[in-house]
């Protein structure tokens, strides 16, 4: 029997599927065969069985490294629903039970060992496992080892150093959520051979987007109109605060059954949200960010964001919920320049300036030394040192316990990861404005963010830039003669003064404000989508503060693919 053959018995016979779900079948086979992999593909893809069933061709245990116990525990407990001999070693897990583990996994008993990444810091583990080498490991949540990702663990930079002594077995690395800056840094980290990466399925063809410009205030109440519109339930909305969630699901509580989520509520209160969510007893959820998790509910219609999320990944991820059944989905993200400002300030707070750490740590001694013996010597808001703590333990600056006692570590190279990735978030925020102003497909600039190949120059057909008409948040209509006279006259304008800021042009072209400003953006917006033109920031310094503004460019069409779309503004 050949190798395919054998997946395909195998994943019947096993796991009790039909067939491979998309791009699988490939990813198995090489596996199988002993490749090195990188696998990138969304959440619900299906992406564990792609190491779950080549191991079971593969002579000796599985070993899979997974971030999280209730990841671990989910895995274990369906792989031996299925029959299959799974087990798993985590802190939660009594001595003598791990004892027992590591016994069956010596005398060859097991077909999947799940660890968390700590194991691999306890003396001796690795060793130990080394005495009987598996036959694979597979690195869930991958992008975990990666500082450019929005989801870095220390405990994952053990990886690098720790597997070797676990080869030859070939390693797949899984996540669903690399930029090529991440996917760059999983391959050289896990120091995986010939590079063979797989990124794929981000293309979702039920998701429609929107974006949509809009003053705070008036956020709360867009986001009823959106819910009570035909075939919108169930939803998420996405707020930023925890208060918010509050605010807005006393708002909603009349007219929907709503529950909320986050982090800082009770662990019953947060399971019981959840579970009436999945149960279709609640209608909408609002969230922060800490809901998502093991939520594969398939019939998400909606997914609203009340301001700007982070980063492209997060508000993919956070997308990527709705629509699991192929149905078709919408998704909207409310925003305004005042977003960008207030996460430039929680970024502030998060990372501090280097030279704030190189203080803190220059009072933190080379011996193990407690807390409340530290504190006193540190000056600066409690907040900012808590940060700063943080990022020096995360950029293997210095060695934290979980009693809270510190040293200094040796080496400063934490100053240029640390410098790198306090720009790169910074960078990161920039990506979603453009996102949400771009005039391009929404789902191609999704896709973009993590496959220009997958992207190429598709186009989804009805988010709002490509369908400006079926639009739910804006109305559209087509443009007066009269308006598109006008807009020839800024292409024509900026054929001359390429580049020159959205109110000078506007001033020189409507002197009389017979065109007033929001309506002349209409025209610019319409324009962009066209790309005919498109709007980029810039700002200069006055009297010590910086003050942004646009500049408007030719985009890269002279004329409009398709039709022309103009807001109606009242
Ligand atoms: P990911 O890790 O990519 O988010 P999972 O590996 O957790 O996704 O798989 C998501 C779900 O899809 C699981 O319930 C899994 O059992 C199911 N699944 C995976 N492959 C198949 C398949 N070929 N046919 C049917 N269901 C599958
Ligand atoms: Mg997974």
């Amino acid at each position: 029997m050949t190798t395919k053959q054998e997946l395909k018995k195998l994943l019947k016979q096993r796991f009790g599927f039909p067939g491979f779900r998309p791009n699988q079948e490939e990813v198995c086979l090489r596996v199988a065969e002993g490749a090195d992999v990188l696998l990138v593909m969304p959440t619900g893809a299906g992406k564990s069985l792609c190491y779950q069933l080549p191991g079971l061709i593969r002579e000796g245990t599985t070993l899979v490294i997974s971030p999280l116990i209730a990841l671990i525990e989910d895995q274990v407990a369906a792989l031996q629903k299925w029959g299959l001999r799974a087990h798993r070693i985590h802190s939660g897990r009594s001595r003598g039970e791990s004892n027992q583990v590591c016994k069956s996994y010596l005398d060859g008993e097991l077909d999947y060992l799940y660890i968390a990444p700590e194991r691999l810091s306890v003396p001796g583990f690795v060793e130990l496992l080394a005495r009987r080498k598996p036959g694979l490991i597979a690195v869930d949540e991958a992008h975990c080892i990666s500082h450019w990702g929005h989801d870095f663990r220390p405990d994952y930079r053990l990886l690098g150093e720790r597997l070797p002594a676990l080869r030859p077995a070939p390693i797949v690395a899984l996540t669903a959520t690399a930029t090529a800056r991440v996917q760059d840094d999983i391959v050289t980290n896990l120091n995986l051979q010939d590079d063979e990466r797989f990124i794929k399925g981000f293309w979702r063809h039920n998701l429609a987007a929107e974006t949509r410009e809009c003053p705070k205030p008036q956020r709360h109440d867009r986001v009823i109109d959106l819910l009570e519109l035909e075939g919108s339930l169930p939803a998420i909305v996405y707020v930023s605060t925890r208060k918010e969630t509050e605010e807005l699901e006393g708002k909603l509580k009349d007219r929907f059954k709503t529950e909320i989520y986050h982090a800082g509520l009770e662990p019953d209160h947060r399971a019981r949200s959840q579970s009436r969510f999945m149960a279709g007893e609640a209608e909408v959820v609002v969230a922060t960010i800490a809901f998502g998790m093991g939520v594969d509910k398939p019939d998400i219609r909606t997914v609203i964001h009340t301001s700007l999320p982070d980063s492209m990944e997060v508000y993919y991820q956070e997308v990527g919920r709705a629509g699991r059944d192929g149905e078709l989905a919408r998704v909207y993200l409310l925003f305004g320049w005042a977003d960008r400002r207030l996460l430039e300030f929680l970024h502030s707070r998060n990372y501090p300036p280097p030279g704030f750490l190189a203080r803190i740590l220059k009072e933190i001694p080379e011996q193990w030394t407690a807390m409340e013996d530290l504190q006193p010597r540190w000056t600066g808001a409690d907040e900012e040192v808590q940060s700063a703590l943080k990022q020096l333990y995360n950029h293997g600056a210095v060695g934290w316990t979980s009693d809270d006692r510190f040293k200094r570590l040796a080496g400063d190279k934490w100053r240029v990861t640390y410098r790198q990735q306090r720009s790169h978030r910074l960078a990161q925020i920039e990506d979603v404005l453009d996102f949400a102003r771009s005039g391009r497909c929404r789902m191609n600039a999704l896709v973009r963010h993590f496959s220009i190949r997958e992207a190429g120059e598709k186009r989804c057909g009805f988010c709002d830039n490509c369908a400006p008409e079926d639009s739910r948040s804006r109305r559209f209509r087509q443009p007066t003669p009269q308006e598109e006279r006008w807009m020839g006259d800024i292409v024509e304008n900026l054929e001359r003064r390429d580049g020159v800021s959205v109110g000078k042009l506007h001033g020189f072209m409507f002197p009389s404000a017979r065109v007033d400003r929001p309506y002349f953006e209409a025209l610019l917006d319409c324009l962009a989508r066209a790309e005919m033109a498109r709007t980029e920031e810039d700002a200069f310094e006055k009297d010590g503060r910086t003050i942004t503004f646009q500049r408007v460019f030719l985009g890269r069409r002279s004329r409009p693919k398709g039709e022309l779309w103009v807001e109606a503004l009242k």
